[in-house]
């Protein structure tokens, strides 16, 4: 579908392009980042007569029409000492329309970004606190419509608060003071690249393999304590690099950059690049132990990105124009897969138990099975819906279902892994597909756009087998219940106790984390205590409560986490009632729930009629646990 450039010939090109054509100059001040403004000023070199200029509207990774045009502050055009008229398309918002004088080569603008200060998203979510910020360039940008983004060259240049330093991909051109002249890129290459700022900074360099580009973790934070990470935390990071390439097998980078900005008033997620990764987690999550698991799969899930997602993308979202719609449909493959390998190599890399690693596929599995919306909606529905799910609110999620082939597609990849072992009688895994698929050879950036039928001809030749079909029944059609056919090939079952789940525990010490009721009451409470959801058909739902509504009081006396567990323990006991004082809008109700069932968490069990794939597959290719590990392994019936 589109044209597979080497990086070699890409730069080659690039090189070209900056020689032969004038560069947009884009200079970003983001002294004022702390008061949620990042001031820019753009040079455009043009041509007289109407010109559209463009404001990035879809942004790879977040596949949707995320591009904040609505911070968009304060522009102004002009042509010399002459302030343009502008106008903005009717239809297209994101595109502002100028005529350009006669005689006139040169436009000159200055805009604002009015970074939010409160809310959740992705680049157009908080970036910035007082002590931190991070600049997605798409935000301070605008570029002639209709420009290849990996054709149009230009020279970005930053200025910082005193004190802050700055971490990125982009290559340093010339360093003065706080303000930083980094070399013309591509404007796909600038987009590809955001950059962590802040007060507080640390550099770690992470060893890899002899051969392998420079890797390094660059910690960002709001106060000089969270940058202590302990060092056993370290040395787990510091495998994820060689337990990747023994994965992969190669790279497509010519350097990596971990951005990890360490805030509480920042918005937290993830978000791919081909050389970095911008991650976003609270501010003390390289320090406190719940925290630090509650985290530990976000930087591998990202860096797996380099090869799936950056490196070889789905056709539909190769669009490489940042206005040209995004397809969704192979985001089980995209985002599916990334998370099952992110998972994967979590926990090869040591920054999991393998006891955890069961328990974050248990609670994945579990949620899956209370999502009623399975019965109405296949998975890829929620693909092509992407665009809008993301931002769907959580109530009502379990109906509606959300970006489910994330830990879906977990599920289905941990069966196409499970199944190619079986099928070649252990001589071929998963991870000789990602070889083949994402590997040699070694080489910078470059996007190898693929189809469904590409990736199916891919997993044929490692394992003969009808993928088509497969996909067609895991992914295209109805599937009511949860979808446990892969943790059941690879050697366990999906089990509830009493007993906590490692990741539920890690989670819910987030700051503004809910309780997650849905396997017991079937609910799921904000951190307000607010129901932020109901599963259909579970006792809440039976008892009248709806989404929406406070949960005020259980069993006469004032609600906590604490009281509502006291209470589920009692009815299952003693069969206790369970009467729940509930407010609505303006109105109080009481609600007996009948449900005796106590406290509900999901685990892995194993089952001993059959081989435990799962274990292998999770094992460390590079290095050897300490025994402890490795006994603690045993225990939970999981010894390779
Ligand atoms: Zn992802």
């Amino acid at each position: 579908m589109r044209r597979v450039l080497l990086a070699l010939s890409l730069l080659g090109a690039l090189a070209h392009a900056v020689a032969a054509a004038e560069p947009i100059r884009l200079s970003v001040d983001l002294r004022e980042a702390p008061q949620h403004v990042f001031h820019a000023r753009e040079t455009i070199p043009v041509t007289p007569g109407p010109l559209a200029l463009r404001y990035a509207k879809w942004l790879p990774g977040e596949h949707a029409p995320n591009g904040p045009v609505v911070d968009l502050a304060g522009l102004r055009i002009r042509a010399g000492k002459q302030l343009l008229a502008w106008e903005r398309d009717p239809v297209d918002t994101w595109l502002l329309r100028v005529v350009v004088p006669a005689g006139v080569s040169r436009l000159e603008i200055s805009l604002d970004y009015l970074a939010p200060s409160g809310g959740e998203g992705f680049s157009g979510a908080p970036p910035a606190s007082a002590r931190v910020a991070v600049l997605a360039w798409n935000t301070v940008l605008l570029y002639p419509d209709g420009a290849r983004a990996p054709e149009l060259a230009i020279e970005p240049a930053l200025e910082l608060p005193a004190g802050w330093e700055a971490a990125t991909a982009l290559r340093i051109a010339e360093k003065r003071g706080h303000r930083i002249q980094y070399a013309p890129v591509s404007l796909e290459t600038l987009v590809d690249s955001p950059v962590a700022t802040g007060a507080h900074y640390r550099a770690i360099p992470l060893a890899a393999p002899s051969g392998a580009p420079e890797h390094v973790l660059h910690l960002l934070a709001d106060g000089e304590a969270a940058l202590a990470a302990k060092p056993e935390t370290l040395a787990a990071y510091a495998r994820l690099v060689p337990e990747a390439y023994a994965l992969f097998g190669a790279h497509h980078y010519g350097r990596y950059d971990f951005l990890l900005t360490l805030s509480d008033h920042v918005a937290h997620f993830g978000l791919e690049h081909h050389e970095s990764s911008d991650n976003r987690l609270p501010e003390r999550s390289f320090l406190e132990e719940p925290l630090v698991l509650a985290g530990s799969s976000l930087l591998p899930h990202e860096f797996v990105h380099s090869w799936n997602a950056k490196y070889r993308r789905p056709s539909g979202l190769a669009t490489r124009d940042f206005s040209t719609p995004m397809v969704g449909d192979l985001l089980w493959v995209y985002e599916g897969l990334t998370s099952y390998l992110g998972d994967v190599l979590t926990a090869r890399s040591g920054l999991v138990t393998p006891e955890q690693a069961r328990d974050t596929l248990a609670l994945q599995a579990a949620g899956l099975a209370h999502t009623k919306g399975r019965e109405w909606r296949p998975l890829v529905d929620t693909a092509r819906d992407a665009q809008h799910a993301y931002a769907a609110r959580w109530e009502g999620s379990s109906w509606r279902r959300g970006v489910d082939f994330y830990d879906e597609g977990v599920m289905l990849w941990l069966e196409v892994d499970a199944l190619i072992r079986t099928k070649t009688r252990g001589a071929k895994t998963l991870d000789d597909f990602c070889k083949a698929f994402f590997g040699p050879p070694d080489g910078g950036p470059e996007v190898r756009p693929y189809t469904r039928a590409e990736l199916v001809a891919a997993l044929n030749a490692v394992a003969a087998n009808d993928w088509e079909a497969f996909f067609r029944k895991r992914v295209d059609e109805l599937r009511p219940g949860a979808p446990l056919e892969g943790i059941e090939a690879a050697g366990w079952k999906l089990v509830y106790s009493e007993e906590p789940n490692a990741l539920v525990d890690a989670y819910s010490s987030q700051p503004d984390a809910g309780t997650d009721l849905r396997f017991s009451l079937g609910a799921f409470l904000s951190a307000e205590s607010r129901i932020a959801d109901v599963v259909p058909g579970s006792p809440l739902d039976d008892a009248g409560v709806g989404v929406g509504a406070e949960l005020v009081a259980v069993n006469a006396r004032a609600f906590s986490p604490e009281v509502l567990a006291d209470a589920l323990a009692a009815a299952k006991k003693d069969g206790a009632k369970i009467e729940l004082l509930v407010k609505n809008a303006d109105f109080f109700t009481t609600h007996t729930v009948a449900y005796r069932g106590g406290e509900r968490h999901a685990h892995l069990a194993r089952d001993e009629a059959k081989p435990d794939l799962l274990s292998q597959i999770l094992a460390p290719r590079t290095w050897t646990p300490k025994p402890e590990e490795q006994k603690k392994n045993t225990e939970q019936g999981g010894a390779q």
